[in-house]
């Protein structure tokens, strides 16, 4: 008789949890995962993949205006929210369903019910109100958004997760928050024609990135029509007529608006589930606190993802969940390298970034070159589109090694996936020039970026 119900149960259905079960499963464990949602987390189910077809929707806009400047006629463009917001509901399931048909294919039991841990080695189905043990217990519950539960009025306004499945298109939104959620849904909303404002308590959106790439994406929003006003708080919400808002700011300010969106960051799921009376150490913001192989302070729990609080990205997960698998079911210990992760924000421009930005670099004690150039793509030039593309390079002068890479732009999200590997691998600036451009592209620029 073995041991335990199960070598592995994972409690949550999300991108990293749905890729440890499915890889211990591949790898012959006897594996259990639960959620008490619905199978794809956040990423696949209100996160990037609804917002990135929400992002391609916004575009159009700006692609007809541009179309004029190539000679086509397309006065007649009309945007239907609900056509929209249907099909990307419908393609989010059916990703839904592909995960649970990846899952059972690996052999991988399902179990719909929210899970709470009893002890290192038990965790208890509310639901079913049955207790389950397994020789490993991982936990990739994610996180969820947050609201300021001390402002007046607050539950007037609406999270990213509801953004995608509103009732109806609003005719203004005010966004409070400057970071990823802020930026792209602003990005979003101000192009479907809603009237848009972002309200920042800080001098500049996007604290954390370059502060070159900072300052050109908040200068094409504020041109492109998105409101922007920095240093300043929502203090109060009160409702008006017809579902309209007043909103009023630590400056004094009042705005009058059809919609409220918080975007102020998000926090790690892990209330209420039995982890520390189990023994699992949490940080100070409540994430699971985990070793560089994702365990925690229990030996027979480990921890991947959001719920953790490291980088938190798709990717980064999944990566988590295979060095988890390589570590605990192939025998060969794996830590996930957190260095150098490349990301985007799917602003307007969008944003690509990897390594150091400047300030960190400088902070780090480098002496730096750095490279910039900023420039008009051609097809912005025959569309009359004034939208410009700032890339910038990092290199520390004493090794001429490139050490962050920052492109605010059309297509930067898919360049910097390819800048990444020369980023990573440790490349040096002469390196780069080695490599003849493509032409004609945007991202040759990033070959012939010559002088300092
Ligand atoms: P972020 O942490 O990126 O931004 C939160 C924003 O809210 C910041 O501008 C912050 O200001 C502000 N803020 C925080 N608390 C308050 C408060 N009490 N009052 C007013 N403003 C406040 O969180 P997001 O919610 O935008 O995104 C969460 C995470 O999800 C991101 O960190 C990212 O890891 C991930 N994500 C990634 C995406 C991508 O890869 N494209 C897209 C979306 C999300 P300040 O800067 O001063 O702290």
């Amino acid at each position: 008789m073995p041991q335990y119900d199960y070598d592995l149960f994972v409690i949550g259905a999300g991108s990293g949890g749905v890729r440890a079960a499915r890889l211990a499963g591949r790898a012959g464990a006897k594996v259990a995962i639960a959620e008490q949602v619905q199978i794809g987390g956040t990423c696949v189910l209100r996160g990037c993949v609804p917002k990135k077809f929400f992002v391609y929707a916004s575009e159009f806009s700006q692609a007809f205006r541009d179309a004029k400047g190539f000679g086509w006629t397309v006065d007649w463009a009309r945007f239907d929210w609900p056509t929209l917001r249907d099909a990307v509901q419908n393609e989010v399931n059916r990703l839904s369903g592909i995960y649970a048909t990846n899952l059972g294919a690996a052999g991988v039991e399902m179990i719909d019910d929210r899970v709470v841990v009893i002890d290192p080695h038990t965790v208890r189905l509310t639901r079913e109100g049955r207790s389950v043990t397994a020789e490993r217990i991982l936990v990739a519950t994610g996180g969820h958004t947050t609201r300021p539960t001390t402002i007046k009025g607050q539950e007037l306004g609406i999270t990213s997760t509801d953004a995608f499945v509103l009732e109806a298109l609003p005719s203004s939104i005010v966004i409070a928050g400057g970071g990823y959620i802020a930026v792209e849904f602003a990005t979003i909303f101000s192009g479907l024609g809603v009237d848009t404002t972002i309200v920042y308590r800080g001098e500049r959106i996007l604290r954390g990135f370059d502060h070159d790439v900072r300052a050109h994406v908040q200068a094409d929003l504020q041109r492109t029509g998105v409101n922007i006003i920095c240093g300043s708080t929502i203090e109060d919400v009160s409702g008006l007529s017809h579902g309209k808002k007043l909103v009023t700011l630590s400056n004094s300010m009042k705005l009058e608006t059809d919609q409220l969106m918080w975007a102020i960051g998000r926090e790690p799921n892990t209330a209420n589930m039995g982890l520390e009376s189990a023994g699992v150490r949490l940080t100070e913001r409540g994430a699971i606190a985990v070793d560089a192989y994702s365990r925690s302070s229990v030996p027979s729990i480990w921890a991947i993802g959001d719920v953790t609080d490291r980088v938190n990205l798709t990717p980064v997960a999944i990566r988590e969940a295979v060095a988890f698998v390589e570590t605990e079911f192939h025998g060969r210990p794996l830590a996930f390298d957190h260095a150098d992760i490349a990301s985007a924000v799917f602003s307007r421009p969008p944003i690509g970034a990897v390594g150091l930005t400047e300030e960190q670099a400088r902070a780090k004690g480098h002496k730096l070159k750095i490279f910039r150039t900023n420039f008009r793509p051609m097809k912005h030039i025959v569309a009359g589109n004034d939208q410009r593309v700032l890339m910038k390079m990092i290199v520390d002068a004493a090794s001429d090694r490139v050490l962050g890479v920052h492109i605010a732009g059309v297509d930067s999200p898919e360049q910097i996936q390819l800048a990444a590997i020369a980023v990573k691998a440790g490349l040096t600036k002469a390196q780069w020039d080695l490599t003849c451009a493509v032409h004609p592209t945007g991202a040759e620029e990033l070959v012939l970026m010559g002088e300092p």
